[in-house]
């Protein structure tokens, strides 16, 4: 998954792995947010559950 960095615009992607553990946070506590770490800056970028539901393959992981 795709994204950037709030705070220095570097884009960056979430592997496999990242995404497995943000839908298990989204599953237990759909308010939850899954923070993204910049490779370059380190800070954390928040994701709501609504970022992952944009892309068709993790909203059928998101409703299993
Ligand atoms: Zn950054």
């Amino acid at each position: 998954m795709q994204l950037k960095c709030s705070f220095c615009s570097m884009p960056f992607a979430l592997n496999n792995e990242q995404v497995a553990d943000a839908i298990e946070i989204f599953k237990k506590d759909s308010h939850a947010h899954y923070d993204a770490h910049c490779p370059k800056c380190r800070r954390s970028t928040k994701l709501a559950k609504k970022a992952f539901e944009l892309n068709p393959t993790y909203k059928k992981m998101l409703e299993a």
